[in-house]
């Protein structure tokens, strides 16, 4: 098992039922997003008929950067599309920074702006089930 697929498993046990349920800010509250992302994950979060063809970039890839984004609930600071497995990978991978070089060189670091994460034993906690070092990224 990679060191991603040891953070999806083990790190969203906990995180994601509190993303859903309890997170009071949400990461991608803000007004001004840069979403990179693939043609299906827009069409997801722009809908089926949208099109796409002025946010096109490169190698496949689209760029949204249109003020918040249509699938953020707004009255409840909540992704509407959280469980969707097209969701833009970006959004999925918040708030980790994973190095996986291999043995003793592999950390993750985790985004100061998540609220869950804010609390150091979570990150102790996290460091010990992942047997990594965790960090906040400032
Ligand atoms: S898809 Fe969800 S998590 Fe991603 S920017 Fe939109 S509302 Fe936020
Ligand atoms: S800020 Fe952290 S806890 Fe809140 S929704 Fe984003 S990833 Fe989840």
């Amino acid at each position: 098992m990679t060191l991603q697929d040891k953070v999806n498993e083990v790190a969203r046990e906990d995180l994601s039922p509190y993303c859903l349920n309890q997170c009071s800010t949400t990461c991608c509250d803000l007004s001004h997003i840069i979403l990179i992302t693939s043609k299906i994950s827009l069409h997801l979060i722009l809908g089926e008929n949208a099109d796409l063809s002025k946010y096109k970039i490169e190698n496949g890839m689209y760029c949204y950067q249109e003020g918040i984004c249509p699938q953020y609930d707004e009255k409840f600071h909540k992704c509407k599309i959280y469980l969707h497995p097209d969701r833009p990978k970006a959004c999925e991978i918040f708030p980790f920074l994973i190095s996986n070089k291999g043995g003793d060189d592999d950390w993750v670091a985790v985004n100061h702006k998540c609220e869950y994460m804010l609390q150091p034993q979570r990150i102790l906690s996290l460091s010990d089930k992942l047997d990594v070092d965790v960090w906040l990224l400032e």
